[in-house]
């Protein structure tokens, strides 16, 4: 799924790290340019289009002709249409596109996918394939860096330069590292699982986790690693009793999977065009409860300390608290969703605004090892208790005069779950930390407010330094991730190039 969140989830980046940020454009008006420079959309066919009431709005969301492309496939399993109705026949509006700066309601959302070929258009086909013969590119596989050449402190600032990496062999044979030398400046783009490792590795990072690891600090950066946030998830499970075609009876059918496989192969059609789903209703906090008031009045009563690690550092509390101020606004918002139910892929729930907060951090015993990743999810029991409210409407979903056409029959959790207390404990127990949506462990905002990097991507601190992937995102938005990646990224691009 290839789609954006709303306005409101980038202006609250702007608010969160302050109005330098702000005013270099980590809000909405500045990022839209760029989401629509990196993609290329593609229209479906007016046949498409009318088959599967496939909506959306080139001119407010599009335009740009970027190498990653979106469209949408040429197939949809008609128990799609169905639940599309069903959110509707519960009141949830229909916007036109979502990628518009309003993803709220049921919409469509394209893949990342070639239209010509339909296979999956990514950084591979998008950035590398064409420029790989450049005689000044070089890519290196079967390496890790392990951490950063950083010469001694100099300039009126005292600051450490950045010159270069330090890479190893990744088949744990061969530990002997080789150092590689930057021309003009050193770009890290391990993602939110690896930068704050290679950082923290280099003697950049919170004091505390520097010293279990016995690595002398060179710049103390408190939120290296911290303010780790995914969309938690979880499915329930329904028998639909009636039946209509779907990816089940293909897979299970020799000949419908053979027939499929010849469409796919010969005419790039059929059910082998679609991964996993195209549309979702995407819900703000009013349309799931009438409790939003007693829910905002608990959250701005929080201290931020309550809930974040006890070894949470002054400036990431700080910065936490700006944060809980922008979630009162966005679980106000009409045009904000908290939470995702993507279609066509069962009765699954994300969770797109939590409040709790994880770490990644490197091992104290072995720092070169794997990082030690705490989701910590649930760890703010808001979190619980929002959730409570977005599971529950699947019973209200699935008694629509719509869904009923399929017979669904809940499996799981079953009947038995009937109260919040009951569904408190089935969350416990069934919620999942990710939707592979990893943010926020090198995040934009001011060091007093626990952020990593300035309004130009560069690390505080040290100089000829920036991060550029999803670790830089202060708050997680609304929506799957990978086009604000692109979106984040085609800004640095100008950045770098702003900067001689
Ligand atoms: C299973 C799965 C499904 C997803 N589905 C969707 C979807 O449908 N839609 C969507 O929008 N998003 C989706 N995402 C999320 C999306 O893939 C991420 O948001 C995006 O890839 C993040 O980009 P990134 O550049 O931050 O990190 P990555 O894409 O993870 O890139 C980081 C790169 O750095 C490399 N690296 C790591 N450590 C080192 C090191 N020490 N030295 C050198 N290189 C290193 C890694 O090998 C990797 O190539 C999905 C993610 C997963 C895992």
């Amino acid at each position: 799924m290839f789609d954006r969140g709303s306005a409101a989830d980038y202006d609250a980046w702007g608010d969160v790290t302050g109005p330098q940020y702000h005013d270099a454009g980590w809000n909405w008006d500045g990022l839209l340019p760029y989401f629509k420079k990196s993609t290329t959309f593609t229209t479906p066919s007016a046949s498409d289009a009318e088959n599967y009431d496939y909506t959306y709005d080139v001119e407010a969301a599009y335009g740009g002709n970027g190498s990653v492309q979106a469209s949408y496939p040429p197939f949809q399993w008609p128990g799609e249409k169905v639940m599309r109705n069903a959110w509707k026949d519960l009141g949830v509006p229909s916007p036109k596109d979502g990628a518009a700066g309003d993803a709220t309601g049921v919409f469509w959302l394209p893949s990342s996918q070639d239209p010509k070929t339909q296979t999956r258009s990514y950084s591979r086909t998008a950035h590398y394939d064409g420029v790989a013969h450049r005689r000044n590119y070089h890519l290196l596989v079967g390496h890790k860096v392990t951490d950063l050449l950083l010469g001694e402190p100099s300039g009126e600032e005292a600051q450490h330069e950045a010159q270069g990496v330090r890479i190893q062999p990744v088949d744990g044979k061969n530990i002997s590292s080789v150092a590689v030398h930057s021309v003009r400046e050193v770009i890290l783009a391990a993602g939110t699982i690896h930068t704050p490792g290679i950082l923290q590795r280099s003697g950049i990072g919170p004091k505390d986790v520097l010293t279990a690891a016995n690595i002398s600090m060179k710049v103390e950066l408190p939120g290296v690693g911290q303010n780790f946030q995914d969309h938690a998830m979880t499915n329930l499970f329904y028998n639909m009793t009636t039946d209509l075609p779907g990816p089940t009876q293909m897979f299970m059918n020799q000949t419908l999977i053979k027939e499929a496989r010849r469409q796919y192969e010969q005419e790039r059609k059929g059910p082998l065009t679609l991964s996993g789903g195209n549309s979702g209703a995407f819900l703000p906090l009013s349309t799931l409860t009438n409790e939003t008031t007693s829910i905002l009045s608990n959250l701005s009563a929080q201290l931020p300390s309550t809930y974040l690690p006890s070894s949470a550092h002054p400036a990431v509390l700080e910065g936490y608290a700006h944060q809980l101020e922008s979630l009162v606004d966005l679980f106000s918002s009409k045009q904000a969703a908290v939470f995702e139910y993507p279609i066509g892929v069962g009765a699954m729930i994300a969770f797109l605004k939590p409040l709790s907060r994880g770490t990644v951090n490197i091992n104290p015993q072995n720092p070169t090892a794997e990082p030690h990743v705490n989701y910590r999810t649930f760890t703010n029991p808001l979190d619980v208790a929002l959730t409570v409210h977005g599971v529950k409407i699947f019973r209200r979903l699935y008694a629509t005069p719509s869904a009923k056409t399929l017979g669904p029959v809940e499996l799981s959790p079953g009947q038995a779950v009937k109260t919040n207390e009951d569904w408190v404990r089935w969350l416990k127990t069934s919620i999942s930390p990710s939707f592979y949506h990893p943010v926020g462990t090198a995040a934009l905002g001011p060091k007093s407010r626990g952020g990593v990097l300035g309004p130009d991507l560069k690390v505080h601190g040290v100089q000829k330094l920036r991060v550029v992937d999803a670790s830089i995102m202060p708050l997680i938005p609304g929506t799957h991730t990978s086009s604000t990646v692109y979106a984040v990224a085609e800004k640095a691009a100008d950045l770098i190039v702003q900067d001689g």
